[in-house]
């Protein structure tokens, strides 16, 4: 399979990894849009959030406690954050491999661009 995300689940592509259990996997975003921005993303291919299973409930309620935990450790959590699920092109989805990202450390805006 030819996913960018997967290879850095299988470290086969370089990412500065800042969380990793056998669920889940989070790491820093190469082009960061904010001065916390994390990637935190199941270890489990799936493409998109309406690829999401019943089976999978479990796996993405921990994906979000798992970047709420990240938030608290870079002490972004009381300050607020945002959990941001591109889903699809006009969305702007470019991997297709479900990933939250985590920002944080500046005023974010509303509505998003
Ligand atoms: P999205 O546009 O929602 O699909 O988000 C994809 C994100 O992955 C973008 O914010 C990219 O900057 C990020 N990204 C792409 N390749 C890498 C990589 N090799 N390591 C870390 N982040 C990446
Ligand atoms: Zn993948």
């Amino acid at each position: 399979m030819n996913c960018i995300f997967c290879e850095i689940i299988e470290k086969q592509r370089p990412a500065q990894i800042i969380y990793e259990d056998e669920h889940v996997i989070a790491f820093e975003d190469i082009h960061p849009q904010a001065p916390v921005h994390v990637l935190v993303i199941p270890k489990k291919h799936i493409p998109t959030s309406l690829d999401i299973q019943d089976e999978d409930n479990d796996l993405i309620g921990y994906l979000f406690q798992t970047a709420n935990k990240i938030a608290k450790e870079k002490r972004i959590a009381g300050r607020g954050f945002r959990l941001v699920m591109n889903s699809n092109r006009e969305a702007g989805q470019t991997v297709f491999h479900i990933h939250l990202h985590l920002l944080g450390g500046r005023i974010m805006h509303w509505p998003p661009g």
